[in-house]
C-alpha cells in the first residue's frame, strides 16, 4: 500500500485542506505516514503569509532533497499560498518538486494521488525497507493534524474560500482570490458526513467566516450556524475566522441560541488605533470593535474572545501603539496571537515606509509581556475546578501526558491515566470512544492549564465516568 505524508504550514484554512488531502489520499488507498522517511508522496501544504512561514518551506523543500536523492521515486508534492504565488519560481528555487498545486488545484491533486497509486513501482517501494536510519534522523518534522487516533473528532469544514477586503498587508486576496462561498447544502451534507464518522466538534472555516452568503437562497452566518447546529448528533460548533466588521446583531442572536456553540469567539483587532486601522483598510474603529465584543458578552455571558494583532505595521507611531497596549491591558481578551508586521510584495503596506526591526521587535515583546499578564489571569480562574475538555492526543513536550482544549480553547496538560493504552488502529484507541475528559486544574500557566484526568464520557452533555487513578508509591 503506498502512503503519504503531509506537512502543514499557516492557519486552519490549510489545515482544512491538508485533511482533504488525506482523505482523497486515503480513499485512493493511501496510508497515512507517520514520519517523512516512511512515505512515497510527501506533501507539502505551504502559507505566504508571513515571510517565515516562506522561509521554513523553502527550508523543508531543501530538506526533502535528501530523500529524493536516496531514493528517487518518491514524489514531493507542493501546495498552499506558496505553491500558488510563485509556481514559476519554485520550479528554479527547486527543481527536485515533482508537481506544484494552488489553491484551486486540490481537486487536482487528489486525482493525480489516485494516478500514482495505480502505479505498480509504488507498489514496490512500499514494500522495501528503503530508507536508512541517517536519513530519518537528519529529516526530523512531523506531520501536522491528519493522522492521530483523536483527529476525526475535531472536523474542519470549509465554508468559503478566499477573501474581498484587500487589507493593505495581507496577500490571502491577492492568492486564494476574491470571496467564493461554498452552497449551504454541500456545506450541512459535509457536516453532516463528519458527524457520522464520529466528529463531535465541527469547525466552519473561512478567511471571514461571517461574511458567508449562500449563493443560491441568501441565508447568511448565522443562519448556517443555526442549521449545521440542528444536525443529529453534533456535539460542540465553532468557527473561525470571523471579521468584527460582519458581526451583526442578528448573526449574533443567532449564535447565541444555539446550545452546542463554544464558548470561545476569535476575533481579529490587528490594532486598537484608529489611524492604522484605516490604513489596513480594516474597515472598523476600535469603537465599532467595541460594540462588537459588548454584544458578544451580553448576549453570550462567559465567551472568551481571543485575537490577533500586529505590531510594527508601515507606519505605526509610539502613540498608536500605546493604544493597542492600553487596550490588550484592559483585559478584552483571553489570549493574543501577536505578529511582528511581516512585509508581503505585492500588498500596497510593502511600498510603505517600514518601521525598523529593532523598534517593531521592542513593540512586540513589550505587548507579549502585557497579553502573556491577562493570558496568566484567565487561566488562573480555571485552578481548582473541573473542566471538560475534548481529547487532542499525546503533549507533544511529554510522551506521558495527553492534551485536550476546552470548549474556550484553552490547552490542558494532564498525565495520562493508567487505563490510556497504546494505539490500536486509527480509531481505535480505547478514548476515541470517549473523548470528553474532565480534568481536575492544579496549576496555570500562560500556554494553558495542567490537571488530572478524573473522568471522561462519550458525550458532552453525559456526566462523566470516573477514571481509574494512578496508584501513588510513597516509599
Ligand atoms: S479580512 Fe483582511 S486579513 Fe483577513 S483574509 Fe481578508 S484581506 Fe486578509
Amino acid at each position: 500500500m503506498p502512503s503519504i505524508y503531509i506537512e502543514t504550514f499557516g492557519c486552519q484554512m490549510n489545515e482544512a485542506d491538508s485533511r482533504y488531502i488525506a482523505e482523497r489520499a486515503a480513499s485512493a488507498g493511501y496510508r497515512i505516514a507517520e514520519a517523512v522517511e516512511d512515505a512515497n508522496v510527501v506533501v507539502l501544504n505551504t502559507c505566504t503569509v508571513r515571510e517565515s512561514a516562506e522561509r521554513r518551506a523553502y527550508g523543508r523543500m531543501n530538506h526533502f532533497k535528501a530523500l529524493k536523492t536516496a531514493d528517487p521515486g518518491v514524489r514531493l508534492v507542493v501546495t498552499g499560498c506558496l505553491a500558488e504565488q510563485e509556481r514559476d519560481a519554485m520550479r528554479r528555487r527547486a527543481p527536485h518538486v515533482d508537481a506544484v498545486f494552488g489553491t484551486r488545484e486540490l481537486a487536482l491533486l487528489g486525482d493525480r494521488l489516485a494516478d500514482w497509486a495505480q502505479e505498480s513501482a509504488l507498489d514496490v517501494l512500499a514494500e522495501r525497507d528503503r530508507r536508512d536510519s541517517m536519513l530519518r534522523f537528519a529529516l526530523g518534522g512531523s506531520a501536522d493534524g491528519v493522522t492521530d487516533a483523536f483527529s476525526h473528532l475535531r472536523a474542519f469544514v470549509t465554508v468559503q474560500r478566499g477573501c474581498s477586503y484587500y487589507c493593505t498587508f495581507c496577500i490571502v486576496p491577492h492568492v486564494r482570490g476574491r470571496f467564493d462561498h461554498r452552497p449551504q447544502r454541500a456545506i450541512v451534507d459535509e457536516a453532516r458526513a463528519r458527524i457520522a464518522k464520529g466528529a463531535r466538534e465541527i469547525m466552519l472555516v473561512g478567511q471571514t467566516v461571517n461574511a458567508w452568503r449562500d449563493p443560491a437562497g441568501g441565508a447568511d452566518f448565522g443562519d448556517l450556524c443555526k442549521t449545521v447546529a440542528n444536525e443529529p448528533g453534533l456535539e460542540r460548533l465553532t468557527f473561525i475566522s470571523p471579521h468584527p466588521k460582519d458581526f451583526t446583531h442578528k448573526a449574533l442572536d443567532d449564535l447565541a441560541g444555539i446550545p452546542q456553540l463554544n464558548s470561545r469567539i476569535h476575533l481579529p483587532l490587528q490594532s486598537a488605533s484608529d489611524a492604522l486601522l484605516r490604513r489596513m483598510n480594516r474597515k472598523y474603529t476600535l469603537s465599532q470593535f467595541d460594540c462588537v465584543v459588548d454584544a458578544i458578552k451580553s448576549k453570550m455571558p462567559g465567551t472568551a474572545i481571543t485575537t490577533d494583532i500586529i505590531v510594527g505595521f508601515p507606519g505605526e507611531t509610539e502613540d498608536d501603539f500605546e493604544a493597542t497596549l492600553s487596550y490588550v491591558r484592559g483585559g478584552v481578551f483571553a489570549n493574543a496571537y501577536t505578529f511582528i508586521y511581516s512585509m508581503r510584495q505585492g500588498t500596497p503596506a510593502a511600498r510603505w515606509e517600514q518601521v525598523s526591526h529593532e523598534v517593531a521587535h521592542d513593540r512586540f515583546v513589550r505587548l507579549v509581556d502585557a497579553q502573556n499578564e491577562v493570558t496568566r489571569r484567565y487561566h488562573d480562574c480555571k485552578v481548582g475546578r473541573v473542566v471538560r475538555a475534548l481529547i487532542a492526543g499525546d503533549s507533544k513536550k511529554d510522551a506521558t501526558r495527553l492534551t485536550a482544549k476546552t470548549t474556550d480553547n484553552v490547552t490542558i496538560v494532564a498525565p495520562k491515566p493508567p487505563d490510556w493504552a497504546s494505539r490500536n488502529g486509527v480509531q481505535g484507541h480505547p478514548y476515541a470512544p470517549t473523548p470528553w475528559l474532565d480534568i481536575a486544574i492544579e496549576s496555570a500557566h500562560v500556554w494553558g492549564c495542567a490537571g488530572a484526568v478524573v473522568a471522561r464520557a462519550e458525550r458532552f452533555a453525559d456526566a462523566g465516568a470516573p477514571v481509574k487513578q494512578p496508584v501513588v508509591d510513597l516509599i
